[in-house]
């Protein structure tokens, strides 16, 4: 499968979400191609429980219609003292706004005062299909804390809470080239880069 792609399609119509993978998989010997040039947007209803079953239903679909290899990626934050939600649901925790969603989990954390309390992780999953049926699939986990308000107004979603472990600054101060050397689609993504050059 891998020495026959020479072109990827991204299974996304997100162009913040194309110009992050085109700097993650810069390694690989392979072009990836933008989902929104396609002619004909595609929606995929992401009804799996798993990142990965909602990733294969993206990249599947994808590859279906556009007959080529896509890449799709499916992602979440997941919070210790929250039994592990919101997960796959981070997307919608709460309605409105990213700044909503991040108002929801700091109020759900409102009495942990400790980073140990407030123990988190970024979760990717990315899939690889194919036009045949077949697939291969990569996890990342980015392993850090909540911190106790917003800063910083990089990245989006939970970025301004979300300090990795090992640092002070949430992903919101981070430089975006440090967020790409260390979370969890970066690492995910070494795998994917990996396969493709056939390592
Ligand atoms: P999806 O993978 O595009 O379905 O979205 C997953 C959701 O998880 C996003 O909308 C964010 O709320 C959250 N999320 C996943 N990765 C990140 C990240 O790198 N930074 C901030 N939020 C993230």
């Amino acid at each position: 499968m891998a020495d026959t792609v020479s072109q990827i399609v991204l299974a996304s119509g997100n162009r913040h979400k194309y110009q992050e993978f085109c700097r993650l998989l810069a390694n690989a010997r392979i072009e990836l191609l933008f989902g929104g040039d396609f002619k004909h947007p595609i929606e995929v209803d992401e009804t799996g429980s798993t990142y990965e079953e909602n990733a294969l239903l993206k990249a599947a679909a994808w590859a279906q219609a556009t007959n080529r290899c896509a890449l799709s990626d499916d992602s979440g934050v997941e919070v210790e003292a929250l039994g592990w939600a919101p997960g796959i649901h981070s997307a919608r925790a709460a309605p409105g706004s990213d700044e909503d969603r991040v108002r929801w989990l700091l109020d759900r954390l409102g009495g942990r005062k400790a980073p140990s309390e407030r123990a988190a992780r970024y979760v990717a999953c990315l899939v690889l299909a194919w036009p045949d049926g077949t697939h291969r699939s990569w996890e990342g986990v980015c392993d850090g804390h909540i911190a106790h308000a917003p800063s910083g107004a990089n990245g989006f979603g939970y970025d301004p809470i979300f300090v990795p472990q090992g640092y002070s600054m949430t992903f919101g101060e981070l430089s975006q080239e440090e967020k790409d050397r260390i979370s969890h689609r970066a690492v995910a993504s070494r795998g994917v880069v990996d396969f493709l050059n056939g390592r």
